[in-house]
């Protein structure tokens, strides 16, 4: 039997599968709603004066009609106008602040990398910045998640690949405009496979200026477009390969997922030594605006007063991490779960679950806060976030 007939099988099953469970690209629609006062938290007015401005606002053209009748009825586009027109939105200064390109990044696969990053970018996007996902992953979760079937509807020039070929001299070709306001994505798929055997064969043959080029074609690529951004979230592989390569230079800051069970921890632990081993070729001797471990599918609890498992080895990890270590767990909930298996998340809920959408700002509100650290403009805020979170109380730990 030869493995081409199986493959040629396993793809039709496959469309046949996802032409039964995932709908396509053009009808994915964002099912989110705000209620007035939650409008009011992301704007920075009082729901009052809101309440009071709207039909106004409406007249002129500066917001757009609100359709639905309830209590929940704003999209994250009213959140946006609103912001527009008070001018609060929380752009980074585009004189003193650079764009933060934040890798998502681990040796392991189902970590929840691709969990972090499509939740964080919606989070940031909810408050108003401008979020760029690149798709790395040629599995490519990511693109699935935001209604484009990987395989179908993503042809090999709509990913990095011309650029990584010299085809395309920047990757604005590349950027995607989701059903999310602000919130724009580089696709990929299993064809984006072919940069890692090509660049493979070619750093191999090249010297060492053409390794230094090879290496930086993702950094070079992202410089051309991140001006447009807040905020760049690289979606990575779960290898060190040499798509990982270019993802480590092109990063300024790194968020590494590992759940707290010996296993997983213990290929966070290779991982970073091979980083380190390989971090004068690849360039990083600047190091990083921050790196942040965050402690994914957590499940660790009390069992009368004695911690479980992950939770002493979160409490280890703790110890000797120090402020490497985000404070916020992301706990393991059913609520992504079934998001995730309908290829969606939570903060695309028509009204998400409190519990697990509390779980998942107190999350991202930290990762922002770090985010905001590294604008000078926004030193003011990022302390502000802080202080915020603080008041969240963690009823397991
Ligand atoms: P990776 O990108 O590292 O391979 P994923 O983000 O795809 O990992 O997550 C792996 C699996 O775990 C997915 O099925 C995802 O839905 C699930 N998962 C991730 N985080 C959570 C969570 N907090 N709660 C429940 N399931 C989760
Ligand atoms: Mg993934």
């Amino acid at each position: 039997m030869q493995i081409a007939k199986v493959a040629g099988f396993a793809e039709t099953v496959l469309t046949r599968i996802r032409d039964a469970t995932i709908a396509p690209l053009s009808s994915k629609q964002l099912q989110r709603r705000f209620t007035r006062q939650e409008v009011a938290e992301l704007v920075g007015r009082s729901r009052n004066y809101l309440a009071k401005i709207e039909p106004e606002l409406i007249d002129s053209g500066a917001l757009s009609e609100v359709t639905e009748k309830g209590a929940a009825r704003f999209e994250v586009k009213h959140v946006l106008e609103f912001q527009d027109h008070f001018g609060t939105r929380p752009w980074r200064n585009s004189e003193l602040d650079e764009a933060l390109v934040l890798a998502v990044s681990s040796l392991k696969g189902g970590v929840a990398k691709t969990t972090l990053t499509t939740h964080l970018a919606q989070h940031l996007a909810c408050k108003g910045y401008r979020v760029l996902i690149v798709d790395m992953d040629n599995q490519a979760s990511a693109t699935a998640t935001f209604g484009i079937i990987p395989d179908l509807e993503v042809k090999e020039d709509d990913t990095v690949l011309p650029f990584f070929e010299g085809r395309e001299e920047t990757l604005a070709y590349a950027i995607q405009n989701t059903y999310w306001p602000g919130l724009d994505l580089i696709p990929t798929n299993l064809t984006a496979f072919n940069i890692e055997w090509s660049l493979a064969a070619e750093l191999m043959e090249g010297g060492a200026d053409a390794r230094n080029e090879l290496l930086s074609l993702l950094k070079d690529g992202i410089d051309t477009i991140k001006d447009r951004y807040d905020v760049v979230i690289i979606d990575c592989p779960p290898n060190l390969g040499t798509t990982s390569m270019n993802i480590f230079r092109a990063a300024d800051a790194l968020l590494i997922p590992t759940p707290a069970k010996l296993l997983d921890f213990s290929s966070t632990v290779q991982y970073l030594r091979m980083v380190d081993r390989y971090s004068d070729e690849l360039g990083l001797n600047e190091g990083y605006k921050f790196i942040k471990m965050a402690t994914t599918l957590y499940e660790g609890r009390l069992y009368g007063d004695q911690p479980n498992q992950q939770m002493k080895i979160r409490g280890i990890m703790q110890k000797i991490f120090g402020d490497l270590m985000l404070d916020a767990p992301f706990y393991k909930t059913s609520e992504i779960e079934n998001a995730a298996a309908s290829m969606t998340t939570v903060l695309e809920d028509r009204r998400p679950q409190k519990k697990a959408l509390d779980m998942i700002s107190r999350f991202c509100m930290e990762v922002e806060a770090e985010i905001l650290q590294t604008w000078p403009s926004k030193q003011k805020e990022a302390f502000e976030i802080k202080k915020a979170l603080k008041q969240y109380t963690d009823d397991v730990e």
